[in-house]
């Protein structure tokens, strides 16, 4: 097993083997631009680290010989006194993770290289800068120490001086500081700084194999889903100057606009600067268009190099660079991140450049940033408290109580609250506030800083760089121009898709995505914008290729005219319990305390009427389109009255005497149907068999709607459907007093309904013997929600409260099994009830209702198993949609 990949031996196609950042610097190696010679050590080293605490032990030989090779093809050794090497040691895993260790520069540097690299660049600050800047990150990643001891050191020497910026200090000053440093790290380690390059280089290396653990990455990886043993690769590559005066500098560039998608000159410049000052925002950075003027030939030659990226890798790519004294070095590519809505133009653009085909544009988006356009946005028309503007970083309307630090984030998230994080600017210990707030304003740094690219990342509303707001987070408040002081807790709104942060709560409108699936906006008329039309395009190409219908849950005609409109084919589930609740309830008060046959049935003849006009309006909502209707099923007390409050109802009325016997006979029944666990209780299928007539009812109401609205003329598809079965015997009985009840209907109003019966699979054990249910059924709804929690043997209501997040945490699962499918689990119990069922009945109509139908990663497995239809809310049915269209290209 090799180790070690030299940058010439790799290339982009090995991400799990040498990470992003490696396998790109492998890759622009190899299409011959300018990047500085390194290697890298591959995720395998680190995970027999992360395994034994030990690296593996061929990887100090091997790291040994691709030294070796870097110092000749160099011409000088690690750390040489008269002329060092240096290199940089960065991690770079599969997936760019934001919270891992940062990079270390200027490795090899010592007290004894420090005046030979001040003599080979004839110039003393330049080394002295290189050397503090060295101890510095390794102190701070690589030891341990606390950064704030540097960054205070560091900000002292300037005020002595009375200057602002690091580049007014001199080769003095700064070695002042590195002797500063030094004895800082002393005291806060307890040993000196290692002088030894070797020694240095093997300790980040180290370092950057622990980060892989470190509690930010635990963090951020439980967040974007990123498995936990993948591991980082090291890179290590040999060092170029930003730092060496005007003629230098370092910068960062798209290939196109991040947040439109628009192609042009985006990036930010910094003279005279090394790695990470252009994103920590310390000094004004330029926008990269003034590189023309700076350094024509370099800015020429990046934009020659961009266009190859971007034709190469068929897609916006990020860059980092530095220019070392007029020279032109590539230190980083990869596929950027971007805006949903940049990501939907994106693949419509790269179409029509004849870049990609249809199949590869749906795989450049996702239903997660879909469903993030179809968030409300401020209205332009209400009356706003502008505070002050700042740079559009992350799409998005986000309006909560101003926090000024991460911890006060977390607090009152947890206690209900909506928070907006402020902040000077962000770094990696901010990302537990961020995923905390509604949104996150920052008044430093720009489109590239850490606030904006995490905040991209997580789809949360971001705008940064407000540099007219005044953020004091010691005294917890901002201040805008004019002096109107926010203090911590009052409201804000934030907008990330213009830059305006507002005083207050804005009301927000419709995104124009919804205006377009709401069928109010034309995706060619003239006020479409090029984003409704690049979703039109899009949703035109999931919707041409996929195989998985999508259906709506809906129970009434207004959600069900709205699941049309949004693309329903169908209904996959509507919930009958709904049509007992409000003034009906009374009714099933006087059904479940019927003691008499007449009683009873006078109870359910009154609600038969009812039931029928619901289904009427709904047969009508989806005329021509299957209405799956599911026969009641959540255990009666849940329509009674709450047991304390008549316990209390009745011992008030005791103790004024006055007349209470209705009350005590609903007490009785209350008392008769409690139960301890309801959810595995009287309800479902269980309740069609023990109180006679309801079932029969329900089913009457169905045909008598559907026979209605055959008769005027209309084409209703109603599919009737039998919750929490476990077993066939229990199908069997309600199906025949079903078809009993169905034939009476037709035959009394001359129709022909084909209607037909079928059942949810939500129980294991109706799952483990789908063959026999097959038999009795027509059709396969899987309920997800109740299976999930029969199979984990969770209850649905109490774990997530109680102990989801103590299993998040240990990484026991990275998401809830109720928002995703657990494929290993609930799923091959679906795939195998799936296929027992169809070797039964080989027509049988399988679908998906509950949460999972409206997820994305549930809706490609669902595809993959081979289901007909998935069923969700209305407003997920886009994202569906998509999302099937995406899982079939
Ligand atoms: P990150 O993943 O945080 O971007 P990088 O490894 O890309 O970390 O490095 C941080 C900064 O240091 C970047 O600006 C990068 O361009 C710069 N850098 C990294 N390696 C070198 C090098 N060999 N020479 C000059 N600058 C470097
Ligand atoms: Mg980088
Ligand atoms: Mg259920």
């Amino acid at each position: 097993q090799k180790f070690v990949y030299d940058f010439t031996e790799g290339n982009k196609d090995l991400k799990d083997l040498l990470g992003g950042k490696g396998a790109n610097l492998a890759e622009m190696t190899n299409l011959g631009l300018p990047v500085p010679p390194g290697f890298t050590i591959t995720t395998e080293a680190c995970k027999v680290y992360l395994e034994s605490g030990t690296e593996p032990v061929a990887l100090r030989d091997e790291v040994s010989a691709h030294l070796d090779a870097l110092e000749k093809q160099m011409g000088k050794k690690l750390g040489q006194a008269d002329d060092p090497l240096l290199v940089s040691v960065r991690s770079g895993a599969k997936f760019s993770m934001p919270g891992m260790m940062d990079t270390v520069l200027n490795i090899g540097l010592s007290d004894a290289s420090v005046a030979g690299l001040a003599a080979q660049a004839g110039s003393e600050r330049f080394a002295w800068d290189s050397y503090r800047r060295l101890i510095q990150m390794f102190g701070k990643t690589v030891l341990g120490v606390d950064g704030e001891l540097f960054e205070e050191a560091l900000e002292e020497a300037k005020r002595a001086k009375g200057v602002t910026t690091d580049v007014e200090l001199d080769a003095a000053d700064l070695k002042r500081l590195v002797e500063e440093f030094k004895g800082i790290v002393a005291k806060e380690t307890g040993r000196d700084f290692p002088q030894e390059p070797r020694e240095q280089m093997d300790l980040a290396v180290r370092a950057v194999f622990d980060s892989w653990n470190g509690d930010r990455a635990k963090l951020y990886r439980r967040q974007e889903r990123i498995p936990g043993d993948l591991g980082t690769a090291v890179n290590v590559c040999s060092m170029v100057f930003g730092n060496l005066g005007p003629d230098s500098g370092t910068g960062v560039a798209f290939t196109r606009d991040p947040a439109s998608g628009h192609q042009g000159v985006y990036g930010d410049y910094l003279q005279n600067a090394q790695g990470e000052d252009v994103v920590a925002g310390i000094r004004n950075t330029v926008p990269l268009a003034d590189l023309e003027r700076i350094d024509k030939a370099s800015y020429d030659q990046l934009m020659q190099i961009m266009e190859t990226l971007e034709t190469h890798y068929k897609d916006l790519c990020d860059i980092e660079f530095t220019i070392e004294r007029g020279k032109l070095w590539m230190l980083q590519t990869r596929v950027g991140k971007r805006t949903a809505g940049a990501a939907f133009r994106i693949a419509t653009q790269l179409v029509d450049q004849g870049l990609i085909d249809e199949a590869e544009a749906l795989q450049r988006v996702t239903g997660g940033q879909l469903a993030q356009l179809m968030f409300p946005r401020f209205d332009d028309k209400a009356k706003t408290e502008l505070l002050g503007r700042g740079i559009a970083a992350s799409p998005g309307a986000a309006v909560g109580k101003a926090v000024f630090d991460s911890y006060t984030a977390v607090k009152w998230s947890r206690s209900g609250e909506k928070v907006i994080l402020i902040r000077r600017e962000t770094n990696p210990d901010d990302l537990d506030g961020m995923i905390a707030s509604e949104g996150i304003l920052t008044s430093r740094g720009g489109k590239t800083s850490h606030a904006a690219v995490v905040a991209r990342g997580m789809g949360k509303t971001c705008v940064c760089g407000a540099e007219e707001l005044e953020v004091d987070t010691k005294r917890r408040r901002m201040t805008a121009p004019g002096g109107v002081v926010i203090e911590e807790g009052e409201v804000v709104s934030i907008d990330g898709s213009t830059g305006k942060v507002y005083l207050g709560e804005v009301p927000v409108v419709p995104s124009p995505v919804v205006e377009y699936f709401e069928g109010r906006m034309q995706a060619d008329s003239a006020d479409a914008d090029e984003l409704v039309q690049a979703v039109h395009r899009m949703m035109s190409y999931a919707d041409g290729g996929r195989r998985l219908q999508v259906r709506a849950n809906a129970d009434n005609a207004e959600d069900a005219a709205r699941a049309r409109r949004f693309g329903a084919q169908g209904i996959g589930l509507c919930r009958t319990e709904h049509m007992f609740l409000g003034e009906r309830r009374e009714m099933v008060e006087r059904l479940i305390l019927a003691d008499t046959e007449a009683e009873r049935d006078e109870a359910l003849g009154a609600l038969l009427p009812l039931q029928k006009a619901d289904f009427v309006e709904l047969f009508e909502a989806m005329d021509g389109l299957p209405v799956t209707v599911r026969l009641l099923d959540p255990p009666l007390h849940e329509f009674l009255p709450d047991i304390t409050e008549l316990s209390v109802r009745v011992a008030l009325a005791e103790a004024r005497r006055e007349p209470h016997e209705n009350e005590l006979r609903l007490l009785q029944a209350v008392h008769k149907l409690h139960e301890q666990n309801p959810m595995l209780g009287l309800r479902g299928v269980r309740l069609g068999l023990v109180i006679p007539g309801l079932f029969a009812m329900q089913v009457r109401a169905i045909a008598e709607a559907a026979a209605e609205r055959a008769t005027a003329g209309g084409d209703p598809r109603a599919e009737i459907m039998i919750p929490l079965v476990g077993t066939v015997q229990e199908l069997e009985i309600v199906r025949e007093e079903a078809e009993r009840v169905i034939a009476e209907v037709e035959q009394a109003t001359g129709t022909d309904l084909g209607l037909t019966l079928g059942t949810m699979i939500e129980l294991p054990r109706a799952a483990l013997t789908a063959g026999q249910i097959a038999e009795a059924a027509e059709f396969f709804s899987f309920g997800t929600n109740d299976l999930t929690q029969t199979v984990w043997g969770f209850s649905r209501d109490d774990v997530e409260a109680s102990f989801f997040t103590a299993y998040l945490e240990k990484g026991i699962f990275g998401v809830s099994p109720f928002e995703t499918i657990d494929k290993d689990g609930v799923g091959s119990l679906v795939r195998a009830a799936a296929e027992a069922g169809r070797a039964t009945r080989p027509d049988l109509k399988l679908g998906v209702c509950g949460e999972h139908g409206g997820d994305p990663e549930s809706v490609h497995f669902f595809h993959e198993v081979g289901l007909d239809y998935v069923s969700c809310s209305p407003f997920r049915i886009p994202v569906a949609r998509l999302e099937a269209g995406r899982a079939a290209a």
